[in-house]
This record gives C-alpha cells, structure tokens and sequence, in this order.
C-alpha cells in the first residue's frame, strides 16, 4: 500500500503557529491534502503530550489514530528540538526532527531533555547539549527513536547552514554519526541539488512540511511516499533506515526555488540573485553594502563535487508539486484565500477526494470542466516542469508564474493535447 507521510509540522505550542493547530483540524485538512500519515509534532511539550493522549488512540502497529474521526489519518510522536553547542570556537545552531515508537516514550523524552532546557516554553525546545548527546539521550529512551537532521541547507539552524553548521555530518554527531540515517531537504532544495554532493549517498533523503499552521497550502506540501506492506511505526523506521528492500517510493518536493531560501540576497533592500553573481560581489548587497543571507543553492555549490544531473544508484524518485490552491491563485490571478480560488480548489477535492488525488492523477479535460482551463493547463506546467518560479531569498518565498497563462487565447488549442 501507497503511503504519504508528513512528518514535521508543529503544534499550537511552537513559536510562531497557528492557533488552529490542534488534532481536529489536522485531521479534516489531513484528509483533503491526501495525508496517510502526519507526524504530531512538538512531542515532548507536556501540554501537548496531554491532548495526544486525550484524544489519539493507539492502532496494532504501534501508530495512532482519532478517537472522535471515523476517517482518521494516522499520527505518529515527532518533535523538532533545537541544539546549540559550541564546535571550534563558533556556536553551532542545528534542528532535528525526532521520530518516536509511541507517546510512553515521547513522556520518557520530556521527562530527560526537561534537564537540559525549557520544554514547557516553545513546542520546539531549544537545548543546551551536542547534537552527540542528543542522539546518546534519545537512545536512553529506546533504540527505536530515529534523529532526522532538519531542513538541513537553511541559512539558520541546520546541519549544513552557512550561518552556525558544519560542512560535514560527521563534524555535527561526532562519534554518533553512525545514528544518522536520513537527512530532511527541507523546502528550498530539492533531490536534484543534493547529489551533488557524494558524501551523502548513504543517507536517505526525506521531505516534510514543516507547516506551522493546517491548511492545506502548506500541510503537506512536501512529504514523503512509502511502499508498505503494514503501515506501522517499523515499517516506516526500517524504510528510514534503510533495513530490507527500499521502501520509500518517492518524495513530494516543492520546486526549490519556492523555498523561502534558494537564492542569496537581502530582504530589505529586495535584493536577490543567483550563486554566481553573489560570487562576484563577494556577498555584499549592492545597495545598502551590508552581507546578503547566503542562499541555499549557493551554500550547496561550497559544498558540492558533482554537477547537476547526477543520481545516485538506487536512491527514490521525487517528483515536484505546489501547493494546488497557490496554483489555482496564480492561474486565476487572485490571492490563495480568495472566494474564486477556494470555490475551485473545493470542487476538485470535491471531485478527486483529495488534493494529492487531483494535483497528480486528475485528467486535465475534467480539471479543466471543474475548475477552467487556465487551471488545467496551470497544473500541466507543474506536472510537466514548465513552471517559471522567482526564486525566494532571505526569508521571502519564491513567486510562482505561469508564462503560458499570459497567452490565454492559445489554451482552448491546447487542451486537443491533454487526453
Ligand atoms: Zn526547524
Ligand atoms: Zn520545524
Ligand atoms: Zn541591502
């Protein structure tokens, strides 16, 4: 059975969510994106633990699900934390999704790393220990926990960030390297980019939301397919860690240009550009003099020994999508909240079952019949990798644009094609 699985996402208790961020909505929005599993996040916040319990039953398998739902997605106990260290002199700033067998050891978890910082503040706490001694508390729970280094080329808090990383995984776990299986791209950079770089063939390459808030346009935006024959915490764990035959199928990526981080520039003066040109200017913004935030795809060229194209034998597929009600923005020309885009974007769940349903596998005649041709072809230039995005930069997402919409005359001629 086809699975898909969003693994990192945060709850109401982490910085900066929505107040929406609660086990109801995450189950009704779960259901329309086509969620099979969504991780809990924030799993060792002592509030949050309390309304897992109260409302999530445990299945066989060791995953849970709603107890209210008669339709419910599975959940499984993650948790993002936050380590800062020092390493060399510099103070070294990393996130790791923690993946849990169930909420009696996401309590043990609580229980040792309340020691180490302040888990009752933010959902995503942030501890004063090595990423080592993280790996060496979470085994003194069970061996069956899995560490999972985060979103890891973002500028900020990740495991290759140019701001407080490292350039090798090694230096990050130390002697505990051999715990790492899998790494999370993280929105702005995709499979592709992550090739380049031979040392990090062995690892598997995972892809999450990181959603703060239940919508759909950012649950599940990117998530992971798996092949399974039971769904269960060990099925998963072993995909992860790469035990049996491959098991994860392929991810679902947003084009890395998307990402709020692809291209080095400057925010505030609106600045951004590609690794080349940051190159020849030394970084500096060219009109306020001051450092530009290294973009992803640049910090991925530092550290890369291959060129594009390369994949490395056996890894899993990938295959690009965005957000469908931002596709249906875009293609109508009306912000993603807009009674226009959610009427459509209704219909075609309405229609499918689900978003992933209509985004992947809809025939575009009846996209088209359901929610207009300039949907349809939209979508098509998505499936199709025709989509032209204005890569994000320091914290700005990137904006996506459909060339062939501006030619609306020539869509109807088009549509011959799609059957
Ligand atoms: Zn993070
Ligand atoms: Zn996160
Ligand atoms: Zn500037």
């Amino acid at each position: 059975m086809e699975i898909v699985a969003d693994l990192h996402i945060h709850s109401r208790f982490s910085a900066a969510t929505s107040e929406d961020m609660r086990i109801s909505a995450l189950v009704y929005y779960g259901k329309i994106k086509g969620l099979d599993l969504i991780g809990t996040g924030d799993a060792v916040h002592p509030k949050w633990i309390q309304e897992l319990e109260e409302e999530l039953m445990q299945e066989e398998g060791g995953l849970y699900v709603s107890k209210s739902a008669s339709e419910s997605p599975r959940f499984m106990p993650t948790v993002e934390v936050a380590t800062v260290f020092e390493y060399e002199g510099k103070s070294r700033r990393i996130h790791h999704l923690i993946l849990l067998p169930s909420l009696d050891e996401a309590k043990q978890l609580s229980d040792v790393l309340k020691t180490k910082g302040n888990i009752e503040q933010d959902g995503r706490p942030t501890l004063n220990i090595t990423a080592a001694e993280l790996i060496d508390l979470t085994l003194s729970v069970s061996n069956e926990v899995e560490v999972i280094p985060a979103h890891i080329w973002t500028p900020w808090w990740s495991l290759f960030g140019s701001v407080s990383g490292f350039n090798l995984v090694e230096e990050c776990y130390q002697d505990r390297v051999d715990k790492i299986h899998a790494l999370e791209t993280g929105l702005s950079s995709d499979p592709l980019m992550n090739w380049r770089l031979s040392r990090l063939d062995k690892y598997l390459l995972v892809s999450n939301s990181d959603s703060h808030s239940p919508l759909p346009h950012r649950l599940g935006r990117e998530a992971n397919v798996f092949e399974l024959t039971n769904l269960s915490y060990k099925e998963i764990i072993n995909a992860i860690r790469k035990i049996g035959r491959s098991k994860l199928k392929y991810t679902i990526e947003t084009y890395p240009q998307y990402g709020k981080y692809h291209w080095t520039g400057h925010r505030a003066c609106n600045i951004s550009m590609p690794p080349q040109d940051a190159i020849k200017l030394k970084g500096i913004c060219p009109k306020c003099g001051k450092k530009m935030t290294l973009g992803v795809e640049q910090r991925v060229e530092e550290l890369a020994d291959r060129a594009l194209g390369y994949k490395p034998e056996g890894s899993p597929d990938y295959k690009y999508m965005l957000p469908l009600e931002e596709i249906i923005g875009s293609a109508v020309g009306a912000s993603t909240f807009s009674k226009a885009v959610q009427t459509k974007y209704k219909m075609l769940i309405e229609s499918f079952g689900s978003e992933f349903r209509a985004a992947f596998q809809a025939p575009y005649e009846a996209i088209s019949k359901i929610a207009g041709v300039e949907v349809a072809s939209a979508l098509k230039a998505v499936r199709e990798n025709t989509v032209q995005i204005k890569p994000g930069f320091d914290g700005v997402y990137g904006e996506i644009e459909f060339p062939q919409l501006k030619e609306k005359k020539k869509l109807k001629g088009t549509l011959d094609d799609w059957s």
